[in-house]
């Protein structure tokens, strides 16, 4: 534990552990996000509120945006499961970019959920109809997107195939560590899977953005090399990236874990069964309530500030008043998680009643895709 209170530890495929933000401009070459902020012409609430800390290459993004010229989003999402907290956050962030002009790719993960989570391809696609239902409720255009799953695009495993030839082993095991094969191979996918927006059939070269957790910067880095690697035979332009803050568990630890039922919450759950957790949830109270009217409580690290910052207050206003009222005692716990569970669940279940009209559509993007 003393080199991870060090050192940041970012593992695609396994634990991330970030002390501190900051350090990982330093350590792994991340700019942070900041300086653009300003620039932005429509920045987002994660932009706004710092989840979205830092980016690679996101000027040229930028421009695009600024000039109205073509640019892409990319990013992938594993069907693993319902949507929970953290892909919601993927699917808002491709849903923010495409809405801002952006040709938007949404691909399924089937290879990536086999290779590290076991899942067959046969339930995966069970998964991922009700996952395309979820992003289209919340507001994912399909006639501006392109939604696939990998073991079925052609391109993608086309492009894994022609890159495996510039990459050894040693390569990649220093940056994905020793892994089973099939971890290499779905890397391999991935990079596909991000350079796919810019092969002719999509219209050539192209910005294209990937909107990812901290964690999935190996796959980035990775990916621009080899961008760089192949630009004689396709001219790609290396991916640009976002990196947002990962939310944090109900139960006060780093990840949400399927594990731990109690450490999460999905969008399909019935609004009482999250009320329950949410009452449950750790805080960053104080062990009495004399004790937090006098002193405050400690937003930093309670999962309930967190949900209120990434997902459940549309006005920066209330958050920041949250977070100085926390601070100063002026709200207690008890209150706090009663007024979220009200907006969850009002969230909740306009969404299942949007979804519900989507499956259909849905089921049609996927056998079409
Ligand atoms: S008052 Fe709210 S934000 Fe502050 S510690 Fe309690 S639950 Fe967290």
């Amino acid at each position: 534990m003393a080199d991870v209170e060090k050192k940041s530890l970012i593992d695609p495929f396994g634990m991330t552990l970030i002390e501190d933000y900051e350090k990982l401009f330093a350590e792994f070459g991340i700019q942070s996000f900041k300086p653009l902020l300003s620039q932005m012409p429509n920045p987002s609430a994660a932009m706004r509120r710092g989840i979205i800390f830092g980016h690679r290459d996101f000027e040229r993004i930028l421009e695009a945006m600024k000039k109205h010229s073509e640019f892409a989003v990319m990013s992938g999402i594993k069907p693993t499961g319902e949507f929970h907290l953290g892909t919601l956050m993927t699917a808002r962030e491709i849903i923010y970019f495409q809405q801002q002009g952006a040709i938007a790719f949404y691909c399924i993960a089937d290879i990536e959920a086999y290779e590290d989570n076991g899942i067959s391809f046969e339930e995966s696609k069970k998964i991922a109809v009700n996952n395309i239902a979820d992003m289209l409720a919340l507001g994912f255009d399909p006639k501006r997107g392109y939604v696939y799953c990998q073991s079925r695009e052609e391109r993608v495993k086309d492009l894994a195939i022609a890159f495996s030839r510039g990459v050894t082993l040693a390569t990649m095991k220093a940056i994905y560590g020793e892994r089973h094969m099939g971890l290499y191979l779905s890397a391999l996918i991935q990079a596909g899977d991000i350079l796919l927006p810019q092969l002719e059939e999509f219209g050539g070269p192209k910005p294209t953005v990937v909107p990812v957790g901290v964690d999935q910067d190996p796959h980035i880095r990775f990916t621009r090399d080899l961008a760089t690697r192949f630009y004689g035979k396709y001219g790609f332009i290396p991916p640009s990236s976002t990196y947002h803050k990962l939310i944090k568990a109900l139960d006060g630890s780093y990840k949400m874990s399927k594990r731990e039922p109690m450490s999460y919450f999905t969008l399909d759950e019935e609004p009482e069964v999250i009320a329950k957790k949410i009452f449950y949830a750790f805080t960053g109270g104080r062990p009495t309530a004399e004790e937090q009217r006098k002193i405050g409580g400690n937003p930093e690290i309670c999962p309930i500030y967190d949900l209120y910052l990434f997902h459940f207050s549309e006005d920066d206003k209330d958050v920041i008043d949250l977070y100085n009222n926390c601070k100063c005692g002026n709200i207690l716990c008890g209150e706090d998680k009663a007024r979220l569970t009200e907006i969850v669940a009002k969230f909740v279940k306009e969404h299942q009643r949007k979804k519900s009209r989507c499956i259909d559509k849905a089921r049609e993007i996927l056998e079409m895709g």
